[in-house]
Parts: structure tokens; C-alpha cells; sequence
């Protein structure tokens, strides 16, 4: 086999056994013993994994990190390789990011002469769940000993063979509110002996809508998406309790600062307005994706002739691989993987990548490594 087929074949493994983070014992099993079969000794935390290569001598060490979960989502792909776990799917790469992540491991493995110091191969459980499995990794000592730090993303939006390498800002602060109406229920027919919870949070989720268009500077990139809203239970009846969920995405903290500010603010007094009250509850998500322009500048250097490289925008996704680059420098490169036909987003049940782009994803940590070790 080919190492192109092999890296194929790990895909299609790996897809076949997704599970829902800090659950991937399957997973990491499956990992476990294709690292072993390699003569590597792993070293397990929880659900994830590393280990060590060393390379030609002395010289940095570099962290190259997959993420391993999956999402609770039934697939529809009509893939003959589709999930075999009930309700859980690879919908977003992270099967991709295993199954190359592998590949590099035996691409180093075969070419020890070419690079020095160390690789550790990390693979990360849950980055779908916040507060996320990194966080986990990096305090049962994952970074000791890393110099910086390596991580890609599938990216199906984008055409094989198209590299985003931002440097600065790449993803965004991704955090959660909660707001729940405490009004008074009552009979549909009298409203005015009640203060109706479900018509109050209808006017919260259109007044939060001002914040990004009229608090907040045309050059500061925010958003603010009401994701859900509930409420009532019969249509003779007036609710006494609603809730509502958003999400709220960033670059910068004073701009997340204003904006959880003025979402408590706006529901607050918009519930005044009808004598009722308000709990707020605000969940900082990941802290945004900031790439280190020397790793971006050497890597994309790298990178020269292989791929080309995509003068793009920062995503507003959030993304765990964030703490690394808190702790160590680093970048975070988006892979094109966009399959032929139709392109369905990532986390939808249609979700499709190009296999094409796996082997490119390890010609690209392959280069990072050297760009390293240079
Ligand atoms: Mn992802």
C-alpha cells in the first residue's frame, strides 16, 4: 500500500468509530496500536495520547496536534465507510486530522536524517465540548519540554491543494449566554393580568440585534446569534418562563466585554418594561486562535510550491488549540478539503471531505516540522 492509501485507510477507520469527547476510548485504542505498530511507546492521558520522535541530533522540539472527537449527530453521507456508532459522527475532519497526523508520524519515522530535535504527536480528545480537552493535555504536562506548536484544520470550504495561514488573529473568542424571563403566566384570553415571558424574550432576541449594528465600531469584527429561544407549553396559555441561548464571537476582550455588557443590559431593561426580571448567565468559551508571526512566516515560507497559500480572513469558529499558543508559540493552518459537487459546512450531517487533501495535510506538518528544526 501506498503511504497515500494508508493515510486513506486510517480515515476511513477512524470514521467508522466516532465518539463524543472525553469518551474515545475506541479511538484511542485504535491509535494507541497503530503508534505501537510504528515501535513508538505512547504515553495516555484520559482519551488522548503522545509520544515522542526523535530526530537527527540536537535541536527544538515541535508539538503537532490532531483532535480526536466526534459529534452527536446521525449520518447522512451514504458513505460505505459511515459511522458505526449510533448517533455519533466525524462531521467536522477530526478523523482527517487523526489519520494525518499518523501519516506524519511514519513520514518522520522514515526520514529521521532530515529534521533535528524532537516531534511529539499529540492527539487531543474533545475539542467539540468546552471547556475542551487541551486544557487537560497542557496540565498533565504535554507542552513540557515542546518549543512551539503545530496544528492544522480540515477545511471543506476551501479547494484541495488551498492553505490558510493567518498571522495574528485566526479564530475567534467563542463564548455562550444563557437568559431566562421570569414573568407571570396566566390565561391566553386576559394578558393584562399577566407579564408575558414569551413576547418579552421575542423583544430581547430583536433588541440584542442592535448591539453589533449600534454599539459596536464598523472596524471591531463581532458577532451576536440568538441559537435558541423556548418557552410555554399550550397555545391558551401565557408563559411564565422563557429562556434564550446565543452565542457571542470575537477578536478582541474589551469588545467581549462591552458586548456581555450590554446583552445583560438590553434584557434587563427589556424586561422592565414589562415589570418583569431577567437571570443572566454569560460562559467565556475558548479564547481566540492567535498565530505567531515568526512560526506563520518560516511555515508558510515551507509551504512554498506545495500549496498556495489563501489571502483569507480569520474564521469566528472557536478552537481549544487556542491555549497552546497562551503557553507556547505556534500557528494554526486551515487545509482546503472541498469534495467534489456539492460542499456541506462542517458539523452538518452531509458532511463530506476530498481524501486528496490528507496527503497534503502531511506534506504540510512535514514542512512545519523543518521549517522548525532549520
Ligand atoms: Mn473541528
Amino acid at each position: 500500500m501506498s503511504w497515500q492509501d494508508e493515510v486513506v485507510a486510517h480515515r476511513r477507520a477512524l470514521h467508522q468509530i466516532p465518539e463524543l469527547g472525553f469518551e474515545e476510548s475506541e479511538t484511542q485504542a485504535y491509535l494507541h496500536q497503530a503508534l505501537q505498530s510504528m515501535g513508538l511507546d505512547p504515553v495516555a492521558h484520559k482519551t488522548g495520547l503522545w509520544a515522542d520522535i526523535e530526530g537527527n541530533g540536537p535541536g527544538k522540539t515541535v508539538m503537532l496536534r490532531a483532535d480526536i472527537d466526534g459529534l452527536p449527530l446521525k449520518e447522512d453521507t451514504g458513505l460505505s465507510f459511515s459511522s458505526r456508532h449510533e448517533g455519533i459522527m466525524h462531521a467536522c475532519g477530526h478523523d482527517g486530522h487523526m489519520a494525518i497526523l499518523l501519516g506524519t508520524t511514519a513520514r518522520l519515522l522514515a526520514n529521521r536524517d532530515d529534521f533535528t530535535g524532537r516531534v511529539r504527536v499529540a492527539f487531543q480528545p474533545a475539542e467539540e465540548k468546552p471547556p475542551g480537552g487541551a486544557v487537560d493535555l497542557i496540565a498533565a504536562g504535554v507542552l513540557e519540554g515542546v518549543d512551539e506548536v503545530l496544528g492544522l484544520h480540515l477545511w471543506s470550504e476551501f479547494p484541495v491543494g488551498e492553505v490558510q495561514l493567518l498571522a495574528g488573529p485566526a479564530m475567534a473568542n467563542a463564548d455562550e449566554f444563557i437568559i431566562r424571563v421570569k414573568g407571570r403566566g396566566g390565561h391566553g384570553s386576559a394578558p393584562e393580568t399577566t407579564k408575558d415571558a414569551v413576547l418579552i424574550a421575542a423583544q430581547i432576541v430583536v433588541n440584542l440585534q442592535t448591539i453589533v449594528s449600534r454599539r459596536i465600531g464598523a472596524f471591531d469584527p463581532a458577532v451576536v446569534s440568538c441559537g435558541t429561544i423556548s418557552g410555554g407549553a399550550n397555545f391558551n396559555i401565557i408563559a411564565e418562563q422563557a429562556e434564550i441561548t446565543g452565542t457571542v464571537r470575537t477578536f478582541s476582550q474589551e469588545v467581549q466585554k462591552r458586548i456581555r455588557q450590554e446583552i445583560h443590559h438590553i434584557a434587563q431593561t427589556t424586561a422592565q418594561l414589562c415589570d418583569a426580571e431577567v437571570d443572566f448567565s454569560y460562559v467565556m468559551g475558548y479564547p481566540a486562535v492567535v498565530n505567531h508571526a515568526q512560526t506563520v512566516a518560516r511555515w508558510s515560507k515551507a509551504l512554498g510550491g506545495v500549496v498556495e497559500l489563501r489571502e483569507g480572513q480569520p474564521s469566528m469558529g472557536g478552537e481549544d488549540f487556542a491555549y497552546y499558543l497562551h503557553h507556547r508559540p505556534g500557528a494554526f493552518l486551515f487545509l482546503g478539503c472541498a469534495p467534489q459537487g456539492e460542499i456541506f459546512p462542517h458539523h452538518s450531517p452531509h458532511f463530506l471531505i476530498n481524501e486528496e487533501a490528507l496527503p497534503l495535510g502531511v506534506e504540510a506538518l512535514w514542512r512545519g516540522v523543518q521549517s522548525v528544526s532549520e
